[in-house]
C-alpha cells in the first residue's frame, strides 16, 4: 500500500476499522490497532498526529467531559430547601443539556441582594431557577441567584400545582385557582423566560 492512499491529518473524524496510517510512517497510539503493517482506528473519534513522537492516535469525542465553569448560567430544579441552604439539580448549562446532572448549593447569602431571613421565602421544592455557577470543577458547586435576571423562572402552587402567576409589580406570585400568594426570589422574566 502506498502512503498516498492514506491521507489523514489531525482533526479528521474516523470510525473503527478505518485505515489511518502505516507503521513505516507512525507508531500506533491510543485508539488504534495495527494489522499487517497498517494502522486502523479502533474507536470513533478525531485523529491526533504527534509529529515529534511520530505517533498517530484517535481521541474519543464522546468521552470529552463537560466541565461546568465559574460564571456559567445554569438552569436547575430546586430539590431541597433548608433554612440556610437550598440544593438545585442542575439540568442545563450554557444552553446544552448537562451530560451528567449535578447538584448546586445555594447559600442564603447568595440568593438575593436584599436581606433574606428565611430561604423558604425565596425557593420551594420543584421551582425552576436560573443561576450562575460560582466555582470551577470543584464539587460541590455553588450557585448564586442575586442578579435581577436570576432566580425562580417558573414555580408551581404549593396547594394545587397550578403554575403561579407573577403580580404586576413582579414581587410575589399568586395562584389563579386558590388565590394564595407565594413569595419567591423571582427572575425579572418570570413566566416569560427563555432558557
Ligand atoms: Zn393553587
Amino acid at each position: 500500500m502506498a502512503d498516498s492512499e492514506i491521507e489523514i491529518k489531525s482533526g479528521d473524524l474516523v470510525v473503527p476499522g478505518q485505515k489511518i496510517g502505516v507503521i513505516e510512517m507512525y507508531d500506533s497510539g491510543k485508539g488504534t490497532y495495527t494489522q499487517d503493517g497498517i494502522i486502523f482506528a479502533s474507536i470513533v473519534g478525531e485523529i491526533y498526529i504527534d509529529n515529534a513522537e511520530k505517533t498517530v492516535s484517535v481521541m474519543s469525542k464522546e468521552k470529552k467531559p463537560f466541565i461546568p465553569k465559574n460564571g456559567d448560567t445554569v438552569i436547575g430544579v430546586i430539590d431541597m430547601v433548608r433554612k440556610q441552604m437550598a440544593i438545585a439539580n442542575v439540568l442545563n448549562v450554557r444552553g446544552f443539556d448537562a451530560t451528567t446532572d449535578f447538584e448546586g448549593m445555594i447559600h442564603i447569602s447568595q440568593v438575593s441582594k436584599n436581606y433574606l431571613e428565611n430561604l423558604a421565602d425565596a425557593f420551594k421544592t420543584g421551582d425552576i431557577i436560573r443561576a450562575v455557577l460560582m466555582n470551577d470543577e470543584i464539587s460541590p458547586f455553588y450557585l448564586n441567584t442575586a442578579a435581577p435576571n436570576l432566580g425562580v423562572i417558573l414555580a408551581y402552587c404549593s396547594e394545587c400545582g397550578e403554575i403561579l402567576q407573577a403580580d404586576k409589580d413582579g414581587r410575589n406570585l399568586h395562584c389563579i385557582n386558590c388565590r394564595i400568594i407565594e413569595k419567591r426570589k423571582l427572575a425579572r422574566d418570570y413566566g416569560k423566560f427563555t432558557l
